[in-house]
């Protein structure tokens, strides 16, 4: 049955070949004519066929990344013997292995907080993916290393994130919500453990890398953390870098800028434009909006939120203050930097009524110097919704003709 499914899949095969050669050596204008005498327009017919080509690309990409979410296993962690090391000697280990990496060349990747800063528990899991990487054995000895040649990949394209999910077939954003199966695509196994003063962090041999996610954050932080570490192992393969947290960049330029390359890979994964804007164009951009994104895409209100001003159809700022006033704010692209928010909020403002309050106000126009400070602020109106947060009051401001 084998031998006969065999001839049958080399006679296929022959008969394809003939036919690409029949095709390549007929003259163009030949196959135009054909193609309108059986479809009646050739454009048709090559619509339909690119049709069928892009259902089967995406057919395909569903099926891998189907088969990269069946090999997911949460796993607890191991005994090893180097974790009943004293911590100096953890760090001694640590650090022996950067420096072999650095001397070698060997292609090692580590994006965590500074080692002084290390609590033992960042510290295990650092060894922890040394042992399965095998870097070390699990009494903390250097293994042989094989000398590693992959570099960072920073591709061509500004929206590489993008391009791994529609390599992946995805086209909902249900499809997103497991990242532990793009990140096991991508060659990166993810273990949750308890981390210290640390969202998370990565630590990469050659092409494969683990990555550790804070066991006691909250859903859409773990999620944003490891699209960020995916970010770090997309661009910065091969360094050695310092990864803050709470949104504070490294005091370092280029960890800064590593940061932010890291931050804006984990919010093109999470909420990919093809799928984002869509949505918001049908829905406008209010609040409302970012809740009903926020429980589609999985990820918190604020990141939401954040994406929503960033890439979204209309000129928007978001400013966030806590009761001692403003704590940080960030702009729509096409706003232009002589819109700065105001410190403290107005007296008679609505937003100042809801600390402390799980709610929302409806949104509603108002003079836009209550707002920003400009000297033309008194001359217009802008929309202004607020929303509490974690008892700070998030405020959306659209920039919009009436
Ligand atoms: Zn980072």
């Amino acid at each position: 049955m084998t031998g006969k499914k065999n001839k049958y899949k080399e006679q296929l095969l022959r008969l394809a070949d003939a036919l690409v050669n029949n095709m390549m050596e007929t003259p163009d204008e030949e196959i135009l004519a054909e193609a309108a005498e059986e479809y009646g327009n050739p454009t048709k017919a090559a619509d339909e066929v690119q049709e069928i080509i892009q259902r089967a690309f995406v057919a395909a990409g569903k099926e891998r990344l189907r088969a990269a979410n069946a090999k997911v296993r949460i796993r607890r962690a191991p005994d090893l013997g180097v974790l009943t090391f004293p911590v100096r000697e953890k760090i001694a280990i640590v650090r022996k292995v950067i420096t072999k990496a650095q001397k070698t060349g060997v292609c090692l990747t580590l994006a965590a907080r500074k080692e002084e800063e290390l609590a033992e528990e960042n510290l295990n899991a650092k060894l922890e993916a040394l042992v399965e990487l095998g870097v070390v054995d699990d009494m903390g000895n250097l293994r042989q290393w094989h000398r590693g040649s992959i570099q960072s990949q920073v591709s061509d394209s500004d929206f590489p994130a993008e391009i791994l999910l529609r390599e992946l077939g995805v086209t909902e954003p249900e499809e997103i919500h497991r990242v532990e199966g793009i990140a096991d695509y991508r060659g990166v196994t993810v273990h949750y453990r308890p981390l210290v003063g640390c969202e998370a962090h990565i630590v990469g041999f050659g092409d494969r890398a683990v990555a550790f996610i804070n066991r006691t954050s909250s859903g859409p932080r773990q999620r944003f953390s490891l699209a960020h570490e995916l970010g770090h192992w997309h661009f910065h393969r091969g360094q050695i870098l310092t990864c803050e947290t709470d949104g504070k960049l490294g005091t370092d330029d280029n960890d800064a800028n590593a940061e932010r390359s890291a931050d804006t890979y984990a919010a093109n994964l999470l909420m990919p434009r093809y799928l984002f804007l869509p949505r918001v164009h049908e829905l406008g951009v209010t609040i409302e909006t970012a809740e009903k994104l926020s429980n589609a895409f999985k990820t918190s209100i604020t990141a939401t939120l954040i994406r929503l001003v960033k890439i979204g159809p209309e000129p928007a700022m978001l400013v966030c203050h806590s009761r001692r006033g403003r704590k940080w704010y960030i702009r729509g692209p096409t706003v232009s930097n002589k819109w700065v928010p105001k410190n403290e909020l107005h007296p008679r403002s609505r937003a100042s009524k809801l600390f402390g309050k799980r709610k929302k106000n409806g949104r509603r126009r108002v003079r836009a110097d209550m707002w920003l400070e400009h000297r033309d602020a008194a001359s217009f109106e802008i929309y202004e919704q607020s929303r509490c947060v974690s008892n700070e009051v998030l405020t959306l401001l659209v920039f919009k003709p009436y």
